[in-house]
This record gives structure tokens, sequence and C-alpha cells, in this order.
């Protein structure tokens, strides 16, 4: 069963989405090339943003996800 996944890459902190095995741990990163971690569950991770532990890591991860998603529109041009 093919999958769209989430990818966060943590050598250059790139997401991506992309179709894979349900449960597949890692991908290439579509930027640099090198291992990017899956993204677990989205329950899990919003649980984290609402609880607050991390906030500042959840704000930087947004904000990240942002600019990245704001360059891959650009280079898509
Ligand atoms: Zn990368």
């Amino acid at each position: 069963m093919r999958v769209l996944n989430d990818y966060y890459c943590p050598s250059c902190r790139a997401v991506h989405e992309q179709f894979g095995l349900a449960g597949a741990k890692l991908a290439a990163c579509v930027v640099c090339g090198t291992n990017a971690e899956l993204i677990q569950a989205a329950p899990n991770f919003s649980l984290e943003s609402v609880s607050g532990d991390f906030p500042t890591a959840t704000q930087r991860w947004e904000q990240d996800y942002q600019r990245r998603a704001a360059k891959a529109r650009e280079h898509g041009e």
C-alpha cells in the first residue's frame, strides 16, 4: 500500500511529501539528497503543539516549513 508520507530532513531542515510504502522510515531528501526521516503520525505532532512542551521548536518548525514551501514554489516556476 502506497501512501503520501511527510519527511523531514535533519541536514537541511526541508520538509517534503513523497509517495511511499506506509511506514517507510526514510526517503531521500528532495533538496540535498541525504536521508529524510518520516514525520510520525500527525496526532502525536499536534499533541506536542497543544501541550506547549516544545513551543519554540514547534514554532520554528512551522516557520521553516512555510519558508521552505515558499522557496519550493519559487523554484517550481
Ligand atoms: Zn535535505
